[in-house]
């Protein structure tokens, strides 16, 4: 994410090291490096230079009052200018309504149809919600039958009528459904087209009169630069909309959007998709962006996604387990499945402090653990239940079944031995706390 824009921002920062103060100079070639990287990031001129100003007034009103060091001070006031500049505090989604109803606005191919399921999803796991989600492209068959795949795909309820060809009455209509049919949230789908045309925005504005929703927001895909700023202006210029869904920051996207879309419609990034799973949505912190923009990474963000895929109830029976020496390899295999829930490693890794730097250009596998798993896979009950039955014949066929080698299930064995004995040694005490942690 922004890679290129932390690297350019790195060089800037650089111009400081080895001075001893902030001086008009020194801050004026770090701030031209600075404007530099933003515009390279594809943030507007007018933006950038805003940024800069503010920046440069901040750091030379400050250099006597600081113990920090002028690189240090420059990536303090850089780093709360890039959370102001994406909107300061992180924004809510307004449930109030019963039901409430949410409607979704952004052109074709921006990621409207993905988000409402993963916003269905998001709100159903909070338990406290039960989403409905409504198809009202009614140009495009293939754009409801793609909801209905969602839906089933994440357990959710879709309603449409393809008989009906007014997405007005569609949107009524499902409001009305969710109401007789105890949906408190209704995730309202529409047609996008691939520009901003008038006949689109007189059919949105018109949904939008007829089921006035609590929320409306408007989803754009952040690969698209500059352009999104303009979309979002067209749109918001029509609706008025609460929010910005920026979509796809999981590709090769400069920033730019992320960076300028608050400060032209004054409207606040609520979340961001980060891939095209279901469960690869974020809500947006602008703090936290604005440390990963910076290499600082996002440990707070991994740790709250450690806590979503923590299970009590699982993590008593692994404890117990442990206590009896009865953890195998199935147990194993069941951990390895609850970090691959976390998200794909590159997002994870990018969340450490640092990591981003060091593993630029890196292809980072997503399919680390697939040999582990096969190797695990190859196993019969009883070699997972008990791995000391593992002797030299068995393990050569699980090599061969798992298209492995017998130097890696060795491998594995010696691993899976070496954690079986730290979790034995963490039983007690304050092991307990390190447990929960590894259980994530
Ligand atoms: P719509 O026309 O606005 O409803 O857009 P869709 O939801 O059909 O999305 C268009 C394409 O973008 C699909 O192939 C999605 O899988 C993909 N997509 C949507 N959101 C994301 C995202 O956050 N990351 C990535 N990589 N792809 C996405």
């Amino acid at each position: 994410m922004f890679d290129n824009l932390s690297e350019k921002l790195d060089k800037a920062f650089h111009v400081l090291k080895g001075h001893g103060q902030i001086t008009e100079v020194n801050i004026a070639e770090t701030l031209k490096e600075v404007r530099r990287a933003l515009l390279d990031a594809d943030v507007n001129f007018k933006t950038a230079k805003e940024f800069t100003n503010s920046v440069k007034s901040k750091a030379l009103g400050q250099d006597v009052l600081t113990s920090l060091k002028p690189g240090q001070l420059m990536v303090k006031l850089v780093k709360d200018e890039l959370t102001e500049l994406m909107g300061g505090e992180a924004a809510g989604v307004d449930l109030s309504g019963n039901p409430s109803v949410i409607l979704m606005a952004g052109l074709q191919g921006s990621g409207k149809t993905t988000f409402s399921g993963k916003l269905a999803n998001f709100l159903k796991n909070k338990k406290t919600k039960n989403p409905l989600l409504v198809a009202c492209d009614v140009y495009r068959p293939a754009a409801i039958d793609q909801l209905h795949v969602v839906g089933e795909q994440i357990g959710v309820s879709v309603y449409s009528d393809r008989e009906n060809s007014d997405p007005v009455a569609i949107a009524k209509a499902g409001v009305d459904y969710a109401k007789a049919n105890g949906h408190n949230v209704v995730i309202v789908d529409t047609a996008g087209r691939l520009a901003v045309d008038e006949l689109m925005m007189k059919e949105i504005s018109n949904i939008h009169n007829a089921i006035n929703p609590n929320e409306t927001l408007f989803v754009v895909d952040s690969m698209t630069g500059q352009d999104a700023v303009n979309t979002a202006k067209s749109f918001n210029d029509v609706l008025d909309f609460d929010g910005v869904i920026l979509t796809k920051l999981d590709g090769d996207t400069r920033g730019g959007a992320a960076l300028s879309i608050k400060s032209v419609v004054n409207k606040p990034i609520k979340f961001i998709g980060t891939g095209e799973k279901m469960d690869a949505v974020d809500v947006f912190y602008p703090s936290r962006m604005a440390d990963r923009i910076l290499g600082m990474g996002d440990v707070v963000s991994l740790v709250e996604r450690a806590q979503e895929q923590y299970d009590e109830e699982e993590a008593r029976k692994l404890h117990k387990k442990i206590a009896k020496d009865q953890f195998g390899f199935d147990d194993f295999l069941s951990q390895i499945q609850q970090i691959k829930k976390m998200g794909s490693m590159k997002d994870l890794l990018g969340m450490i402090p640092g990591a981003g730097k060091a593993l630029k250009g890196m292809d980072i596998d997503d399919d680390a653990f697939k040999g582990i798993e096969a190797i695990i896979h190859s196993m019969t009950p009883e070699e997972r239940s008990t791995p000391s039955v593992l002797n030299g014949s068995r393990k050569k066929r699980i090599a061969k079944g798992s298209g492995t080698s017998v130097q890696e299930v060795n491998q594995l064995l010696k691993q899976f031995t070496q954690m079986s004995k730290m979790m034995k040694m963490m039983q007690g005490g304050g092991g307990r706390k390190m447990m929960q942690m590894m259980q994530g």
